[in-house]
Parts: C-alpha cells; structure tokens; sequence
C-alpha cells in the first residue's frame, strides 16, 4: 500500500479495526477519511465505526476516554512507535432518534447494522465505510469502499447532497447547514439543488446552534483554503445574514477607483478571502475577514459642491474596530484572538503613513504582536485593490532588518529612575516614560542619564 501522506494514524487505526474483528465485532473507517482516501488527499483523523458497543470498546483497549458516551463514541489512545500517543476516534454504529432542540438528538440506538450508521450521516460523501484490510491488500481505495449512499458517484461527480430527506436532515441538526457550505467550499462541490433549497430554509433557524460552533464552523472555512467561495454559498444560502449580518452590508457600497479599481467593498473582502491559504493564522484570516467591516456605515458620497472631491470613509477604523468588538464577543471570541483581530482592523490603514513615521512611531509599529500578520493583511489588501506594493516593500524590510533588540531594547529610563530622581508617581508618569523611550528609539539617548535629562527638559525638574 502506498499512501502520500504519513501513516501512523491510519496503521494505529487499522489496528483497531484488526482487534475488533478478532473479538467478532464489525469494524471500518469511517466519514471523512474515507472521502479523503478516495480522493487521495490526507486525511485529518481517521475514525472507526463499529458494532461493539462502547462498553465492550472500553474493555477491550488498556486506555481509553468516553468523549460522548451518550453517542457511543471512544476516544482509543495507541502508542505510536516513537512512544507518542495516537487517539482514534471509534463510534459505535448508531440510529439518531428525535431531535427537538436543531442540533443533538434526544437519544441514540445503538445498532448492529452498518447501513443504519452511514444513514445518520449528513452528507453521502461522508456516508462511506472503507475496509481497512481490502485497502491493504489492494491499494485501491474504491474497491475497499462500502457505499449505501452513492456517495462515490457523488464525490467522483463533485456534488454535496444531503442523505436522506435534506429538509428532514437540515431540520435535525441545523449545524449540517453550514457543514454542508464548508465542505462545498473546500472540495469544489456543487451544492445539488433540494440541498441548496433545505439550507435556505433551514438558514434562519442557525441561531440554534451555539454560538461557538458557529464560530469554530467559520474559522474553518476561512482557514482550510477556498475562503471565498464559502464566504459566497454562506451569502447565497441566507446563512451570512444570520451568523454575520453585517458582512453582507459590504454589498454594492461603491469605493473610489482609484485606489479599488476591483469594486465594491464586498469585492475587495472576497478578493482578501480568495488569498487565504489553507492553514493560515485564524486571526489573520479573521482580520482579512473584518478589516473594512466599518466602511457600510462611514460611506460618504462625493460631494457635488466640491469638485474632484471622492468616496470618502471617515472614520471607518474606528467604527470597523467597534463592530468587530461586538462580533467577537457575540461569537465567544477569546480574549488572546479578539485582541489581536481587533490590533489587525486597528492597525491596517497605517501603513498608508509608513513613510511619514517617525523613527520611533515606526519601531513601535514594528513591534506590534505577530507583526507578520499586519504585513500581511497589509499584502492581502493592497494586492486586492491598487496593487501597489511599495509600502509593503518598505515596510517588509524595515521589519526583517529590524531586530527585537532595537524595537524592544531594555528601557533606559523606568519608573524606578523618576522616583529616584525625585518625580512623584502620578498620571504624567506614561507621558515622561514614553518620551524617554521616544529618545531612546530615535537614537537621541542612549544612556540613562541623557534619558532623564530630556524628561527634565520636557516635563521640568522634579519639585522639591
Ligand atoms: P474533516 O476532514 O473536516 O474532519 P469529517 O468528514 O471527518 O471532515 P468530522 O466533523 O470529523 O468531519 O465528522 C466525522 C464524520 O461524522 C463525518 O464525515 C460525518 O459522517 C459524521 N458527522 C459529523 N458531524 C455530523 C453531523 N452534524 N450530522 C451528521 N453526521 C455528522
Ligand atoms: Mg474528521
């Protein structure tokens, strides 16, 4: 068998699936890292589905967790051979019952029928069994594969179909709603049409699914490659107007062309998005994501009493730093990211400025946390309007010429060096702080008591 991508998970859960079978269960791959394998790729996790029931799974293996024991789902950690643990998700062969509240059924049936457990599945290109063992004896992924859902012919036809009644499966569990985009997106599937019209209907009922869910479900799409067009199906299937109202205010608000010759603001968003590789920062793609998100609502029109007078969008940081403090928090954003998507939308107009920076303006600039990220939101905007990379350049340079030392030296002047010279600890103390580090940045000092003599000069000799 050969495989193009490491194989200590699929051997760890082949293993699994080996042990199962000796004590008589029906075990498979199962989900995703089936569709993965049929189509060559890597797979993230590979999971097992099988007919012993938890209990048994938990007896059978020396370690394991019960990370939903309700569903029927063991965590079976193995070690690999570097001595490092490898967790194989195996989930007991289920029939999903009722489901009131749009996102977890009420109770599972646990069942000895592997076409029962594919048919609780969402979509049938996550609805495959694979034999393990056939796979290794015959390298080939299609003859291994065990399909009650025609799920090959739809992944070999690139199409995302809900299994089962789409109305039916979207009204389960509204989650499925934008799993279904993310996986359209990052597969280059068309979305076939009764799916595409159970989405929509199901879009306005998102709001029952948790809040952090829909963030991890959008961080996804904006970090697994394909950005745009998720953004695109989530605002073609009503769901953006749900999880993010005010993305879709970007629509057709008109910006100066000569510095977007691209198009509106919606335009340029997706045109950032359309950058985003797979595995790119989360915040980084939260940034590009939210960066004009005040532009809507700071539109100015040209106006006619002034001639050559443009499209103007005053204030729009400041309100996009605002609203993008309102949609982290709504999305139970942590601390650590919000501050930094916040920094992103904060800091993205000052390039423009780069030029203009004093030395020490400029250092300070530099040392932002993960500057790498404002360099590069500042790429991804300026090459998805004007194209002009100049400040870019610049900037780039001065950031890898720069070392931390020089942006971040050890302070010549501390609060300790103000007391000791008499200045009484008060609310003027950043001010003097500040400009001595300014001195210190721009190269004016460069010993403590040339700091403190220009604290003296700026802010007087400390009262006796
Ligand atoms: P990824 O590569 O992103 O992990 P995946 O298909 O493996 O994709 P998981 O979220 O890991 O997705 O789930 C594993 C499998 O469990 C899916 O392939 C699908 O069969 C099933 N599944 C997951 N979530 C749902 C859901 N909300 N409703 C129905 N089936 C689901
Ligand atoms: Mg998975």
């Amino acid at each position: 068998m050969t495989e193009p991508f490491s194989t200590a998970k699929l051997i760890a859960a082949k293993e699994i699936v080996v042990a199962l079978r000796h004590a008589d269960h029906q075990a498979y791959f199962a989900g995703g890292c089936v569709r993965d394998l049929l189509l060559g790729v890597e797979p993230k996790d590979f999971d097992v589905a099988t007919s012993a029931t938890p209990n048994v799974v938990m007896v059978m293996f020396p370690k394991t967790f019960s990370v939903g024991a309700h569903f029927g789902v063991v965590l079976v950690c193995t070690p690999d051979r570097d001595g490092s643990e490898i967790a194989t998700e195996v989930a007991t062969f289920r029939h999903d019952g009722a489901y009131s509240d749009g996102r977890r059924p009420d109770a599972v049936r646990f069942s000895t029928d592997p076409r029962e457990d594919v048919l609780r599945r969402d979509f049938t290109i996550n609805g495959m069994l694979l034999d393990p063992m056939v796979f290794e004896e015959t390298g080939d992924a299609a003859a291994a594969t065990l399909d009650f859902v025609n799920g090959r012919n739809d992944l070999n036809a690139k199409i995302l179909r809900a299994i089962g009644d789409p109305e039916l499966r979207f009204n389960e569990d509204k989650l499925r709603t934008l799993r279904g985009v993310r996986f359209a997106a990052r597969l280059g599937l068309e979305i076939e049409p009764l799916t595409m019209n159970a989405i929509r209907a199901a879009a306005s009922e998102i709001g029952q699914v948790s809040s952090e869910r829909i963030r991890d479900e959008l961080t996804l799409m904006l970090t697994e490659g394909h950005a745009r067009r998720a953004f695109e199906l989530l605002d073609e299937t009503g769901l953006l107007a749900q999880v993010l109202p005010e993305a879709v205010r970007m629509h057709g608000v008109e910006q100066p062309p000569q510095y977007h010759p691209e198009g509106d603001v919606w335009v340029h968003t997706m045109l950032l998005l359309e950058k985003l590789k797979p595995g790119v920062a989360s915040t980084l793609a939260w940034g590009a994501l939210l960066h004009d998100i005040g532009k809507p609502a700071t539109f100015r029109p040209p106006d006619p009493k002034k001639p050559g007078d443009r499209i103007r969008f005053d204030g729009h940081v400041e309100v996009g730093v605002r609203m993008t403090e309102e949609i982290l928090r709504r999305l139970r954003f942590s601390n650590e990211d919000t501050e930094q998507i916040i920094a992103l939308v904060k800091n993205h107009m000052r390039f423009g400025d780069i030029l203009q920076m004093r030395e020490s303006t400029l250092k300070r600039f530099l040392r932002l946390p993960r500057f790498d990220e404002h360099l590069a939101l500042h790429w991804m905007d300026a090459s998805s309007a004007h194209g002009d990379l100049r400040l870019y350049e610049f900037a780039r340079e001065r950031y890898e010429e720069t070392p931390v030392e020089t942006t971040s030296p050890r302070l010549l002047v501390t609060g300790k060096d103000l007391i000791a010279a008499g200045y009484r600890p008060g609310p003027r103390f950043k001010a003097m702080l500040d400009a001595a580090e300014d001195a210190q940045l721009e190269g004016r000092a460069t010993t403590t008591d040339q700091g403190m003599e220009i604290v003296k000069q700026r802010f007087g000799v400390p009262s006796a």
